[in-house]
């Protein structure tokens, strides 16, 4: 499993109910190798990639699938 941690910074306006602007950081990713390569031909070029780089999220591979974690969400007024 890929695991993204990321920070989110939420500014308001003063008196508002939503924020004006909203900022992810990533703090760390940490991610193994593909469990199931997909083959991918160009022509005569045959080679193996990351399923993550191919398919729909719905049918990646443990390792290829991303997960995000919020590890801290700051709430800023400006
Ligand atoms: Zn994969």
């Amino acid at each position: 499993m890929s695991r993204y941690q990321v920070q989110v910074t939420e500014t308001y306006a003063p008196g508002a109910e939503r924020p004006w602007s909203v900022t992810n950081r990533v703090l760390a990713v940490e991610s193994g190798p593909c469990l199931a390569p997909v083959l991918v031909r160009l022509g005569r070029l045959r080679t193996r990639i990351a399923c993550g780089r191919r398919l729909p999220l719905d049918k990646q591979c443990r390792n290829c699938c991303p997960r995000i974690v919020v590890t801290e969400v700051r709430r800023i007024t400006a």
